[in-house]
């Protein structure tokens, strides 16, 4: 069944939606502040909760009402990134479920902090960067 799946080229960004759910970095303010280091503060920029991380945004936060709401329609109540793997392990529309709301959340979170990059007025910290790491190595890119 994950084969099939996988071997959809849609299912890829619900794949990447997922990996930043599970592992934590993505568009998180814990992330993006104690470890990316392009935030000014770990809060959570949809709902003002004080530490915006992957399991707020999957079990708390109320910006994401609506698309939890849909998600545990199909698989029940999910707590925790373990309960999560578990539910889309269940069944096909389980996983659909799962990965729906992977990818609807982390797209808006994407789309957010690119507004907040775009920003002139924004913090500093939040701009978008301009390439400073990739000319940094860019002697060791092949030719
Ligand atoms: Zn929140």
């Amino acid at each position: 069944m994950v084969d099939a799946m996988l071997r959809s080229e849609d299912c890829w960004a619900a794949v990447a939606s997922f990996c930043e759910i599970l592992t934590g970095h993505g568009c998180f303010g814990k992330y993006l502040h104690h470890t990316a280091g392009r935030e000014s503060s770990p809060d959570c920029k949809q709902c003002g909760a004080p530490l915006d991380t992957a399991i707020h945004t999957l079990v708390e936060c109320a910006a994401w009402g609506p698309q939890r709401h849909s998600l545990t329609q199909v698989v029940g109540p999910v707590d925790s990134l373990q309960g999560m793997v578990t539910a889309m392990l269940r069944s096909e529309d389980c996983w659909t479920a799962v990965a729906s709301f992977c990818e609807a959340v982390m797209l808006q979170k994407e789309v957010a902090e690119r507004e907040r990059e775009e920003d002139a007025l924004a913090d500093p910290i939040r701009r978008r960067r301009t390439g400073r790491r990739l000319r940094m190595y860019a002697h060791l890119l092949p030719p």
